[in-house]
């Protein structure tokens, strides 16, 4: 009974409550109180042991996070709660601490104002697998949830992450290094999450800090939580103003981060992955690299002149990182500023990210846009159309695109280019990729997509 309703209400309408991130959804409305707190009950459940709980700095988040201890401690798990803070951080601090099984991450990430989400955390920091999150879901649905004793039941700890996890950074990079140098860094938190952590963390690397947007308001006045070209004009403007060296920006819970180069100009973030795998291979004379089948072909040329191996996966963090694990890799991240550091964390780390680039911009002696030089170009057209029906699209792409793989929606590659349309695992809309050796093969390409796309929706 209650699974049809809630596959009903849950934003994508596929039926399943978690998404390629966890639990997503207008706050108060399909992502409720009560459903937070079944989550939550389901988490002690199945994890019988003291629960790490975060949050962003979004308005629904207190709500969240308060339902979700509630159903934690009725199955008689203690919750230390960690209040508002990066996802990477409360991960990095489930890792680190022996004693907490697992961490509840209030968040949704990129996605607008309105919108909040539930991510569960295993013991080791990762993000939940995708057959863990159905074993939540089955739990969650049958309601077999552990009921303790009025006198067993939780109690709540308070404790900060954020010392834990800086000092966890700051013992990867070559600090010395980057403290050299004195960077100059404008960072844009974006009102989120991040605002606790990353300012600080440029200051105790030696840097010039300039920091906007870097109050936590879960009204994000003045962009929106996803850090793409289109929202950072002010952090473009700020750079160029303050001759700075580098511009950061993360999303709402600062597990991505991007960047802009000292001349104010935004390093796409395929771009930013590529220069990491391309350093990373370097720096271990060789490795496997993963990433999903929506990077750019910059990221696997530069890996394989480098002398490594790229690997390709699904979209999607988790995948990522279990890929990671399985085959060795010394690198791995998505072309979304999402970049996963194996020796840190088995997951997508902003803060991470940006004391990387510092290091490498220090090592090698150069500026973020001679570095990006380095890398290949390629024209990339990405878009979103909305996409109610996503069985419905898969269905028609497999009939229009015989061939393609579908590791992940459809990826055709083409001799001067690629093409992959795929539904969004954590919004209604289908996003179509398009990239050519130039302008004109990636409007070709895409130019077959988006007809496809129309003509199986009916847009
Ligand atoms: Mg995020």
């Amino acid at each position: 009974m209650d699974r049809v309703k809630d596959s009903k209400t849950r934003i994508g309408g596929v039926g399943k409550l978690f998404g390629t991130d966890g639990v997503r959804g207008l706050a108060n409305d399909e992502v409720t109180a009560e459903m937070a707190m079944n989550l939550g009950r389901a988490m002690g459940s199945l994890r019988k042991g003291r629960i790490a709980v975060a949050i962003d700095t979004r308005i629904s988040s207190f709500m969240l996070k308060n339902a979700a201890i509630a159903g934690v401690l009725s199955t008689g798990c203690d919750v230390v709660d960690l209040g508002l803070a990066p996802t990477p951080a409360l991960q990095y601090y489930v890792k680190t601490r022996k004693e907490i099984r697992g961490g509840i991450m209030v968040t949704a990430s990129h996605n607008p104002k309105e919108y909040n989400g539930i991510k569960f955390i295993q013991e080791d920091g990762r993000e939940f697998t995708r057959e863990m999150d159905e074993e939540s879901e089955k739990l969650y649905f049958s309601k077999n949830f552990v009921k303790a004793k009025w006198n067993e039941v939780g109690q709540v700890y308070k404790d900060s992450c954020y010392r834990i996890y800086l000092d966890g950074i700051k013992d990867k990079v070559d600090a010395n290094r980057i403290a050299k140098r004195e960077f100059k860094v404008v960072v844009d938190c974006g009102n989120g999450a991040g605002c606790v952590t990353t300012p600080q963390l440029l200051k105790e690397l030696g840097c010039d800090v300039l920091s906007i947007n870097s109050h936590p308001d879960g009204n994000f006045p003045v962009r929106n939580p996803e850090p793409v070209e289109a929202n950072l004009s002010l952090l473009k403007k700020f750079v160029t103003e303050f001759n700075a060296d580098l511009g950061v920006a993360h999303d709402g819970d600062a597990d991505r981060v991007v960047f802009v180069d000292e001349n104010g100009n935004f390093v796409s973030e395929d771009v930013a992955l590529a220069l990491m795998a391309k350093y990373y291979v370097e720096i271990n004379n060789g490795g496997k690299v993963v990433t999903p089948v929506s990077s750019s072909k910059c990221v696997e040329d530069v890996v394989i002149e480098a002398g490594g191996e790229l690997v390709y996966t699904a979209v999607g963090s988790p995948v990522v990182a279990e890929t990671m694990i399985k085959t060795k890799a010394v690198f791995g991240g998505e072309g979304n500023g999402g970049l996963v550091f194996p020796e840190h964390l088995y997951a997508r780390d902003g803060a991470m990210g940006v004391a990387k680039i510092l290091e490498m911009m220090a090592s090698e002696n150069k500026k973020i846009s001679e570095l990006v030089k380095g890398i290949p170009k390629y024209y990339t057209i990405k878009e979103k159309v909305p996409c109610k029906d996503k069985i419905k699209l898969i269905e028609g792409l497999k009939e229009e695109f015989p061939d393609a793989n579908f590791i992940d929606g459809a990826r055709i590659d083409y001799e001067n280019g690629w093409l992959l349309i795929r539904p969004s695992g954590t919004e209604p809309i289908a996003r179509i990729f398009a990239e050519g050796k130039d302008k004109k093969t990636a409007e070709e390409i895409f130019k077959i997509g988006i007809e496809a796309v129309k003509k199986i929706l009916q847009l």
